[in-house]
């Protein structure tokens, strides 16, 4: 099986991926324009989230964004209110860029929604 590792910048928090990507998705709602995160959305059965990460909920929004207390990054968002909605994402930048800095960026226009 594929498992691409990625961490925050100072390492406490680490991502395993257990598929690859084919694209990303750079999103301009204003969480995502500020943290600049290219998101891989998949099933959270493909992620492996270690470490103790600080949630975020915006507003009225049923997304948690998850980042690291200690250096800040933004690692992955979940949707823990809704167990019905099996998505969740992984912020590429955390993985190394040979994984993801080639793909094809697709634009989500969070910011109408
Ligand atoms: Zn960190």
């Amino acid at each position: 099986m594929t498992r691409h590792q990625g961490s925050c910048h100072c390492g406490a928090i680490r991502l395993e991926l257990r598929e690859t990507p084919v694209d990303g998705a750079e999103c301009n709602c204003s969480l995502c324009r500020r943290s600049g995160a290219f998101w891989h959305h998949c099933l959270p059965e493909v992620v492996t989230v270690t470490g103790e990460a600080t949630g975020y909920i915006q507003g009225d929004c049923m997304l948690t964004n998850w980042h690291c207390g200690t250096c800040g990054m933004n690692t992955h968002w979940t949707a823990p209110q809704d167990p019905s909605y099996d998505r969740m994402a992984v912020n590429l930048r955390m993985f190394d860029p040979s994984l993801w800095a080639h793909l094809p960026r697709r634009q989500i226009d969070g910011a109408s929604f």
